[in-house]
């Protein structure tokens, strides 16, 4: 009964003109590692979504990942006050103004998605994602860009 409008609908979105990709999706696995080591933001994005996927087996207490936001110059500074916030906190610290967004903290089989308003990021910038659980944000890090 479904087949026929489903169809029209997929034919009609691949005759729409190409807009700007304004989402990501991130996996992260128990091997403590994102899939995803850059993301570009296009400008013409309002709102950019991530989606981050924690594809692994392993508890949130082993082996937690998010996805934290901040500047370059921020990451480690943010990365370390999270530490000391403790798990109570999902190694954030509370009211952090240096985080841009962020996800909650994730097990294994969860996933969590959170939208990033472009108009609080610059186009020259660079941006650093990063797992703030213990151990993790020395490897589990990469750059977001704004398109120019
Ligand atoms: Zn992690």
């Amino acid at each position: 009964m479904f087949a026929k409008p489903f169809a029209t609908v997929l034919l009609s979105v691949a005759c729409l003109p190409v807009y700007a990709q304004c989402e990501a999706t991130v996996e992260a696995n128990d091997a403590m590692q994102f899939n995803v080591k850059e993301i570009t933001v296009d400008k013409t994005c309002k709102e950019f979504t991530v989606t981050l996927k924690h594809v692994g087996k392993l508890p949130k207490t082993a082996m937690g990942h998010n996805w934290i936001l901040t500047t370059e110059a921020d990451f480690q500074p943010t990365a370390t006050a999270g530490m000391a916030a403790g798990a109570a906190n999902d190694y954030m610290q509370p009211n952090d103004a240096r985080i841009i967004a962020h996800t909650k903290m994730l097990g294994g089989g969860e996933s969590d998605t959170v939208t990033v308003d472009v108009s609080k990021l610059a186009a020259g910038q660079n941006y650093t994602f990063f797992c703030s659980f213990p151990g993790h944000w020395a490897i589990m890090k990469g750059t977001l860009k704004v398109s120019s």
